[in-house]
Order: C-alpha cells, then structure tokens, then sequence
C-alpha cells in the first residue's frame, strides 16, 4: 500500500494500474467504510482511498474541527482491508490560495439535507469532482448511509460528463441497528443507548408500508413517536420521499426512501431505508 499526500506524487503511482475503484472517505474508519474497500478492491482488481475532512461541506456552526481523526489507525486497517494507494491531502493541497471555484448542483441536492446544510452538497460536489480528476478511477464506491448524497453524485456525474460508474453498497449497522459512523463515537453513553430508535422507527415505518401504508402524514407520525419515546426529541427531518427527487409525495410512491434525521446532544444522527 502506498500512501501520498501530494497531487503530483498520487498521479505519478496512479498511472500503474489500468482499472482502479476508489473510495472517498473523511477517515476515523469503520466496517462501513471497510465493506466499500473490499468490495471496490474485489470489482476493480485495485483500490484507492482518500482520506480528507473536506472543509467545504461543513456550515460554520457544524463539527469540522471536531470531527474525529486517526490517519494512523486508518492506515492500518486499510491495508488490512487490501487498498493500494491512498490520497491524504491536507487542506492547502486541495483548496491552495486563490481556489474560488465551486459546484453547484440544482434539484435533488436542494431537499432535505441542502435545506438543513446549507452549502454542504457544493462542498461534496466539488471536493468529490476534484477527487475524481486526481484518482480517475473507473469505479466510485458510496454507502447507501449517505442516501441523499449518493443521488447528488450520480446527479453531477451525469450533467458534467464524468466518466465514473458509481455504486452504491449497503448500510453497515452495529448489532443494535445503529448505522455505522464515524460521529457515533462522540455520542454520550446515554446517547449511544438512544441512537437505534431511528433504526427502529426506520423500520416501523417499513412495516406499515409493507401493510399497504401509503399515508406520509401516518408514517411520519409513526417514526417521529418512536423516536420522542427512545428520548430523542429534537428531530431535524423524520419523512418519506420520493427515491429519485427526494421529493415529499402524498400519497407516497412504490419507490418511497424513510429518512431521518435526529440531533443527539452534540451528535447529527442520519439514517434511511428503502420502503
Ligand atoms: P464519510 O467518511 O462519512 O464521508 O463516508 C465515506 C463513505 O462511506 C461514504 O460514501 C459513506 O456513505 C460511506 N459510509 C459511511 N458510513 C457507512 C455505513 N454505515 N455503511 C455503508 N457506507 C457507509
């Protein structure tokens, strides 16, 4: 495994392997961001991975400078996990002096999450185009966890020509249904006991669709009741939308996504399930 920190360097290894996945991640990994590794590696012969808290995405209120970091550790499990080259810019290799350019991706990017971040998704738009031109891989790996997110991608890949196939893997989630995240460490304890009521209420949801529900107002209602119980009330989102436009529908459609998301002390908790 090879690990840089420049773009010139990351380049120069890159042009060793004829088919490469990558992976893009924030680090402090876990199975989630494991299962994305593996998978990329098994369906690419060779993998890449950044590792970078892109500042871009984070609102000036949110945890950029509390987000949790390990490099070290992560190396480690990467090349555990079989990953072959690794990108660990710092801030200055991706935004040097004078970089003012931004994406802006329109429709599905300004529901839900672009209502509650505003500016996150131009910061993902244009930290994962860049990321894309410096690993130009043929294959991106994203995690069904960040469903929104996933949308946007393959929303601006297609719009700007990218030459990327994107895929999406399954959410990894603890034994109690709690979604793997590098966040759940600063849970409390109390919190961390809380947390999977939106696993739960995911999947209250789930089974009432699968009744014949198709009332958003009902299976709205039915996840925000589970999580008030669990004790977490201060919900940001808790509805079901449109799978392709992440667009409130009533009643809902066959493709309906339940999404959630719920603030646990200091901690944004996001979490969906396909209905
Ligand atoms: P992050 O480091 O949180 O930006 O995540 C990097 C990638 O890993 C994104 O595509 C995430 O959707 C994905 N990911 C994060 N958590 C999980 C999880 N629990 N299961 C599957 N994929 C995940």
């Amino acid at each position: 495994m090879q690990v840089f920190e420049t773009i010139g360097a990351f380049r120069a290894a890159r042009t060793a392997y004829p088919t490469l996945g990558f992976v893009p991640t924030m680090g402090f990994l876990h199975e989630g961001h494991l299962g994305l590794v593996r998978r990329a590696k098994a369906e690419n012969g060779a993998v890449a991975v950044s590792i970078f808290v892109n500042p871009t995405q984070f609102g000036p209120n949110e945890d950029y400078a509390s987000y949790p970091r390990d490099p070290e550790r992560d190396l480690t499990l990467l090349k555990e996990a079989g990953a072959d080259l690794v990108f660990l810019p710092t801030p200055d290799v991706l935004y040097p002096p004078g970089s003012v350019t931004r994406i802006e991706v329109g429709g599905v990017a300004d529901e839900l999450e672009g209502q509650s971040r505003p500016g996150h998704f131009s910061g993902v738009a244009t930290v994962v185009t860049k990321l894309f031109n410096i690993v130009q891989p043929q294959r991106a790996y994203f995690g069904q966890k960040d469903a929104q997110q996933c949308a946007v991608v393959r929303r601006f890949v297609a719009d700007l020509d990218i030459p990327v196939e994107i895929v999406v893997c399954d959410i990894a989630r603890e034994a109690d249904g709690l979604a793997r995240s590098s966040r759940n460490v600063r849970l409390t304890t109390e919190n961390r006991q809380k947390a999977p009521a939106l696993f739960q209420a995911l999947q209250k949801a789930a089974r009432l669709f699968r009744n014949g529900e198709r009332d958003v107002d009902i299976l709205e209602n039915a996840m925000r009741a589970v999580l008030t119980e669990a004790g977490l009330p201060d919900i940001d989102y808790a509805t079901v939308v449109n799978a392709d436009t992440f667009r409130r529908e009533q009643p809902c459609s066959d493709n309906a996504l339940a999404l959630l998301a719920v603030q646990a002390g200091e901690v944004r908790l996001i979490d969906n399930m396909p209905l």
